[in-house]
């Protein structure tokens, strides 16, 4: 029941439309068999946890339909069911599923059920609970700015019943978000509430209502919640000026992304200049200083927010998985609006790197944040109370299509590579498109035109930033091939030339039945070197094969270490493609030598490797171990395998539960100063003048007489400080005593504190850690001698 793509087109709209994933079926060996197991995996997966959860019963008690008025942990938990019904119905439009369907009626007749009779939707609000969450505000709206996220919800319902619409031609769930959104439009608006969403989303619902309905109400609505945002409010949630007046990206990766996305549609329908100015500044600002070379945007945890320019640890890397997504969704809207290839060249990157990475092989396994760098205490999981990456994955992966090839009039543009067929209509004529490629394991592409009759048109086939050694649109990371490169292209076996523009190969012909293209992207295996203000990389390189960006995992490599490899940069690397490994890879192998430290002594052994790595996308589907992206080819940047220490042999234990910071502890992994989050960390953020401590359990009794302790403290914008005071205590028959110390305990920033003490023979030591009054402290190496 698809609708042809022009149906959407509005007077005034994106000059290119994507032509819809309807009509593109794809037949190629690396995306169609991941779309499989979404499909036949990951939907019925995560339906069964959002059931499991206690998501649906929040539904079924807002409906009265079961008692009690317990709910989930999150206000915007509802949204996991709309995101997982938007994924279900995408999947509908391709392949037919009664089962599925009739799973998605019964469902929709819950959200039915769970709506008040004035279109207002929000479980938590209504099922009416004793002990309301406290990010409820106590009437409709009040505290959307901030905590309810009941705007949130209302976009994702916008967005999964457009899709569930267009699916299946039903308009039980559009009825209720129309419904939904005419409640909006009555309470929100000049001479009305003036509230801006805390969380954007809705932005982008509105303007799917739009392009259905053709109700402006719906399209002004998303602008009233742009234009009402700022000055004065935070910049968590880009609130802080007038949406026209921002130029960078700052705050909450995902919130602000979705809100690019949004100001673009609106730009289109409106054609607002001031919109387009905003959203173009911020793009130059991401490119050039805030992009991971896996195309993850929001480098830092706290706040789930884009860090400062250059500012991108890898170890430490948020890149959440939903802030790829919205990137992805963010740089379609922008080549829609420009036409131009590098908005695809980010796209492509974001989505075979930092976006694929969020999902494990077998479909069943997420990553919310997407490190670059590991020392094995990061584990993909089943699930999140916090799902939100999950439902989103879930939605995305079916929608992959639609991103290969874009439309203007006569003009058709060659986006993505990966085999598919493809039928459209032109203004000349219609067409269907035939794209064979290797891709992303080879270059070499040919598209098979056959018009209805022979018809003029042009053809606009990317040319990828990769395949002409600018790895990213700016000069955030650069390859070391810098020489030109002529991309070869023919038609029916005669090399032809070309004009390029925009970053496209445009070929204007009369195209015949049976014409065929052919282009060979030579994809020799690329060194990428980041720009010199980014620290975390100096020193390093990033392996990059066409789009995908490679890694070194600690399973590839002879003695699992990754930490300690160098890798020359003149190192030549071998391809080979490795069927039988990880649903079939190609592996890159390189020499190299690995360091490792000796007790006591600043000796370092080295020993020849073998380096090997991976595709990013397809690390942690083994269990956990170590991992990088950007390989030292300075001695200096790699981190020598740890001699054994007292401290290393212990078991860890902390007030602190989690099994990824106790590892931080005893890692020997370098501390540049107290601010530096490149490696891992223990911390207690967000709590603040409490005693708190962490434990050493020796695998024997051991004889020592000082300690040090390196201090987090991220001062002056995140939550840690040096702590107020710390104290020692050693285990005698069972209970901790104090030791005797004979010198001060030291609290000093970006050094080792140290403490001695007269000698004890023991099996543990403990340190009580009291945190400052106004703040949270950390530790980066506990060490014990
Ligand atoms: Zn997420």
């Amino acid at each position: 029941m698809g609708m042809s793509t022009t149906a959407f087109c509005q007077k005034s709209d994106y000059p290119i439309q994507p032509v819809a994933f309807t009509h593109v079926h794809l037949t190629d060996n690396f995306w169609e068999p991941k779309i499989e197991v979404n499909a036949n995996v990951t939907i019925p997966f995560v339906l069964q946890k959002i059931r499991e959860t206690g998501r649906i019963n929040n539904f079924l008690r807002a409906a009265k339909k079961i008692p009690g008025d317990s709910l989930t942990q999150f206000p915007f938990d509802d949204t996991d069911l709309y995101k997982w019904i938007e994924g279900a119905s995408y999947g509908l439009q391709v392949k037919k599923n009664p089962v599925l369907e009739r799973q998605l009626d019964t469902l929709v007749g819950i959200i039915a059920a769970a709506q008040e009779p004035d279109g207002y939707l929000y479980t938590f609000r209504s099922v009416n609970a004793k002990h309301p969450h406290e990010w409820i505000g106590n009437k409709r709206w009040i505290k959307d700015s901030v905590l309810s996220h009941e705007l949130y919800n209302a976009g994702h319902l916008y967005e999964a019943a457009s899709a569930h619409f267009i699916a299946t031609g039903k308009r039980s769930l559009l009825n209720i978000a129309l419904k939904n959104a005419d409640l909006l439009v009555k309470d929100f608006g000049p001479g009305k509430l003036q509230i801006y969403p805390g969380h954007q989303i809705v932005e982008i619902g509105l303007v799917k209502l739009y392009r259905i309905t053709h109700n402006k109400k719906y399209l002004d609505l998303a602008k009233f919640f742009l234009d009402v945002r700022g000055p004065g409010g935070e910049a968590y949630n880009q609130a802080d000026k007038k949406v026209i007046d921002q130029h960078a990206a700052e705050g909450h990766a995902v919130r602000a992304a979705y809100m690019y996305t949004g100001i673009a549609d609106v730009a289109a329908l409106t054609g607002n200049k001031d919109y387009l100015k905003a959203i173009d500044d911020i793009w130059n600002d991401v490119t050039d200083k805030k992009l991971y070379i896996t195309g993850g945007i929001g480098a830092t945890g706290n706040g789930e927010a884009f860090g400062e320019a250059y500012d991108l640890p890898n170890m430490s890397a948020y890149a959440e998985t939903c802030a790829s997504i919205a990137n992805v969704y963010w740089n379609l809207r922008m080549f829609l609006l420009h036409g131009d290839a590098k908005y695809i060249d980010v796209l492509e990157r974001t989505l075979y790197n930092g976006l694929l990475s969020g999902v494990s092989l077998s479909g069943t396994k997420f990553f919310y944040p997407n490190p670059l760098a590991s020392m094995g205490q990061h584990q993909r999981s089943e699930w999140f109370s916090c799902a939100c990456c999950i439902s989103n994955i879930t939605r995305f992966l079916p929608s992959v299509p639609g991103y290969v090839y874009a439309q203007n009039g006569n003009h058709l543009f060659v986006n993505l590579f990966m085999s598919n067929t493809m039928d459209l209509k032109l203004t000349s004529t219609n067409v269907s498109l035939t794209q064979q490629t290797g891709y992303p394991w080879s270059g070499n592409v040919s598209l098979t035109v056959n018009p209805a009759a022979a018809a003029s048109f042009a053809l606009h086939i990317r040319i990828p930033g990769w395949s002409i050694n600018q790895p990213i649109p700016g000069n955030l990371y650069y390859s070391m091939a810098a020489d030109k490169v002529n991309i070869p292209i023919s038609v029916n076996g005669k090399s032809i030339s070309y004009k390029m523009e925009n970053g496209y190969a445009v070929i204007s012909r009369v195209w015949k039945k049976g014409d065929k293209v052919t282009v060979d992207f030579p994809m020799p295996v690329q060194k990428i070197f980041a720009n010199k203000n980014i620290g975390a990389d100096a020193g390093r390189f990033a392996l990059q094969k066409g789009p995908l960006v490679y890694c070194l995992e600690g399973f590839d490599q002879a003695d699992s270490a990754v930490q300690s490899i160098v890798v020359n940069k003149d190192a030549a690397i071998t391809e080979t493609f490795n069927d039988r490994k990880l649903n079939g890879i190609e592996e890159l192998t390189a020499a190299g030598v690995s360091a490792a430290r000796v007790s006591n002594s600043d000796e370092l052994i080295k020993t020849s490797v073998v380096a090997k790595a991976i595709p990013y996308y397809a690390w942690n589907n083994r269990g956990s171990n170590e991992m990088e992206v950007w390989i030292p080819y300075e001695a200096s940047a790699a981190h020598p395998r740890p001699a054994a220490t007292i401290a290393s042999k212990s078991k860890v234990s902390s007030s602190v539960k989690s099994r990824l910071m106790l590892k931080a502890l005893n890692d020997q992994y370098g501390v540049q100063n107290s601010n530096d989050k490149s490696g891992n960390f223990l911390h207690w953020w967000p709590k603040k003048n409490t005693t708190e401590f962490v434990q050493y359990d020796f695998d024997t009794a051991y004889t020592i007489s000082s300690s040090q302790v390196y201090w987090l403290d991220d001062g002056p914008w995140g939550g840690c400080r040096i702590p107020a005071s710390w104290k020692l205590y050693y285990k005698k028959d069972g209970a901790w005593v104090p030791v005797k110390n004979t010198t001060e305990y030291e609290i000093a920033k970006d050094k080792y504190c140290t403490v001695q003490f007269e000698p004890v023979t023991t099996t543990a030591l403990k340190i009580e850690v009291q945190l400052p009054v106004d703040n949270a402290t950390g530790i980066h190496e506990w060490i014990v001698k």
